[in-house]
C-alpha cells in the first residue's frame, strides 16, 4: 500500500475511533497529516469524524493549496501554524472535546499551564499546555496566535473551543490529544474535591526522567 493510500486509512481509522468515544460530536474536529513529498491530507470541511472514507480526504500542496478530493475543513490556518512553526509536525489533530472545553472556561487555570499536575502522562506526553482566548469559527486569529508561539509548544487549548495537538506521527498527535482530554476530565471530576496532585518535586522528576521539553 502507498504512503498515501496508508495515511488515508489512518486518518478515517483514528477519526471514527474518536467520534465512535464521543471525543468530538457531530461535524467537529480535524486531522491533518504531512506526506514525506511535503503535501499534506487533510479532513474536509463539514464531515463527520465517525463517516469518512479515505478517497473523500482532501490533499493540499505543500503551500496548502487544495488539489483533490473534498474541500478542506475551513480551520486550516490552525494546521498550518503548527507545520511552520514546528518543522518536526508530522499531523495535527483538533476536537471539540467536552472537558478540554469546560477545562478552557474555568475561572483559576493558569493559561500558560492549562493542566495542574495531575498524572505524570499528561506531562510527558504534552508538556505545558497553553490557553488562548476565544476566537470566532474560522478567525485567522487562531493560526497567528500559534504561531505568536514561535513552536514552543505541541499543544494549545482555545477557549470555549477546544485542543489542538502536533505530534511527530498521525498516532502521536492522537494519543497526545486524548491525553489532553483524560487529563482534563480528571481536573474537572476532581474539582472542589481538594485532590493531591504530584509536587513540583515528582513533575521535575518526571521532566528530568523523560526529557520533556518544560
Ligand atoms: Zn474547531
Amino acid at each position: 500500500m502507498s504512503e498515501e493510500a496508508r495515511a488515508r486509512e489512518d486518518i478515517c481509522r483514528i477519526a471514527k475511533s474518536m467520534f465512535d468515544r464521543g471525543l468530538t460530536c457531530g461535524a467537529s474536529g480535524n486531522i491533518s497529516q504531512r506526506l514525506s513529498d511535503g503535501s499534506y491530507l487533510v479532513t474536509p470541511t463539514g464531515s463527520l469524524m465517525g463517516f469518512l472514507e479515505p478517497g473523500q480526504i482532501s490533499h493540499l500542496d505543500a503551500q496548502m493549496r487544495h488539489l483533490s478530493g473534498d474541500k478542506p475543513t475551513k480551520e486550516i490556518p490552525l494546521h498550518s501554524a503548527f507545520y511552520e512553526t514546528r518543522p518536526q509536525t508530522g499531523a495535527v489533530v483538533h476536537l471539540h472535546s467536552t472537558y478540554c472545553v469546560a477545562l478552557s472556561m474555568l475561572p483559576d487555570i493558569d493559561p500558560d499551564n492549562v493542566l495542574p499536575p495531575v498524572t505524570p502522562y499528561g506531562i510527558m506526553r504534552l508538556g505545558k499546555v497553553k490557553l488562548l482566548p476565544f476566537f470566532l469559527p474560522g478567525d485567522a486569529g487562531m493560526g497567528e496566535a500559534v504561531r505568536a508561539l514561535a513552536g514552543t509548544r505541541s499543544a494549545v487549548l482555545l477557549a470555549n473551543h477546544g485542543p489542538v495537538v502536533a505530534g511527530k506521527d498521525i498516532w502521536a498527535a492522537a494519543n497526545a490529544i486524548e491525553e489532553l482530554e483524560e487529563t482534563a476530565k480528571l481536573v474537572v471530576l476532581t474539582r472542589g474535591l481538594q485532590p493531591k496532585m504530584l509536587s513540583e518535586a515528582q513533575v521535575q522528576a518526571v521532566v528530568t526522567r523523560f526529557d520533556v521539553d518544560w
